[in-house]
């Protein structure tokens, strides 16, 4: 079973773990000592989402890479180290250095507070109190995904702005008019669609009187990616459209181009189907109006594609 598809619920009343001798040895696999030492360490943890985290890890050593501990920029492998005491914290990670002299050390994951096992109102909830990263300091409050569970599209893109700040909800300002005005165009209900971001807070630095955008470096987005991965686990959508650059990089890969690849469906381990697309502030960010009409294009157009994902029989262009 892939990890979206396991749920790991603890029994407050059970004194010990109980193992059973394995009698399929067809099942067997072999993972490196190190992975074996961390979780040993990371059961000890009080976090609600260890076991999650581990089996995540062991899940994709098996299946994906027998060397994924050598990628210390991995969301999970920072996840797994984010449950190891400081002392035995992963060998060869660099801590990150205190902020000051007698601070506490930031985790480096939003992993450990993320609930286990619980749905869209309790994962939002509970993201209120995260600070997993520095973005928390400068932002008004955390935009957390809005809509429903059952939705089959989600739509991801890269961290809320000035006005979804303010309001405290994802794609409610200029570029959420953009996106909505593409939604309506190609019949596609808003209320139906999973929208949210990569990092939750918006990062930005002054100018003016005006809070200009900054885009998230990658600490935060790892830091963040736990809560992205929680709702993605909950909706389980058919189709994910990464809106953006950045958030095409961080679930299709770092060497994504928006310019060459848009508009092309890949598999993907939260949906069957993943793809990207121009941010909708793209459109508002173009230089002249006949460059802003050719994005608006090619995002409704995406979008169009995306929806088509979800009607039975009336598979996509490149499907
Ligand atoms: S951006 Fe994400 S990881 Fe960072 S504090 Fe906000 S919710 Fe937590």
């Amino acid at each position: 079973m892939t990890p979206d598809e396991v749920r790991f619920v603890e029994d407050p009343s059970a004194k010990a773990f109980h193992s059973e001798p394995a009698t399929d040895r067809g099942a067997s696999f072999v993972v490196p000592r190190r992975f074996v030492e961390l979780a040993q360490a990371a059961a000890a943890h009080q976090s609600s989402g260890r076991w999650a985290t581990m089996y995540r890890v062991l899940w994709r050593l098996v299946r994906e890479n027998r060397r994924l501990l050598e990628l210390p920029d991995d969301p999970d492998v920072q996840a797994l180290a984010a449950l190891q005491p400081l002392q035995t914290a992963l060998s060869g990670f660099e801590l990150e250095p205190l902020p000051m002299a007698g601070a506490t050390r930031q985790a480096s994951s939003a992993a450990p507070i993320v609930p286990a096992a619980a749905d869209l109102d309790g994962l939002a909830s509970a993201a209120v109190a995260c600070t997993a990263c520095e973005l928390y300091k400068n932002a008004t409050q955390v935009v957390f995904g809005r809509g429903p569970a059952a939705a089959q599209i989600v739509l991801v893109g890269e961290q809320p702005g000035d006005q979804e700040d303010v309001q405290g909800a994802p794609f409610v300002g200029p570029a959420g008019e953009v996106l909505d005005r593409a939604l309506a165009e190609i019949g596609l209900d808003r209320r139906s669609v999973y929208i949210t971001n990569i990092v939750k807070h918006f990062k930005w630095e002054p100018r003016g009187k005006r809070r200009i955008h900054q885009t998230p470096r990658a600490n935060e987005i790892q830091a963040c990616r736990p809560w992205l991965e929680a709702e993605l686990a909950v909706v389980k959508p058919r189709v994910i459209v990464c809106l953006g650059s950045t958030a095409a990089q961080a679930l299709i890969g770092p060497q994504f181009r928006i310019t060459r690849s848009r508009g092309q469906f890949y598999p993907s381990r939260w949906a069957p189907w993943i793809m990207a697309t121009y941010h909708p502030s793209a459109v508002l960010r173009a230089e002249d109006p006949s460059g802003a009409d050719a994005v608006y294009r090619w995002l409704a157009d995406d979008l169009k594609e995306a929806a088509r994902r979800i009607i039975p029989g009336t598979p996509p262009s490149n499907a």
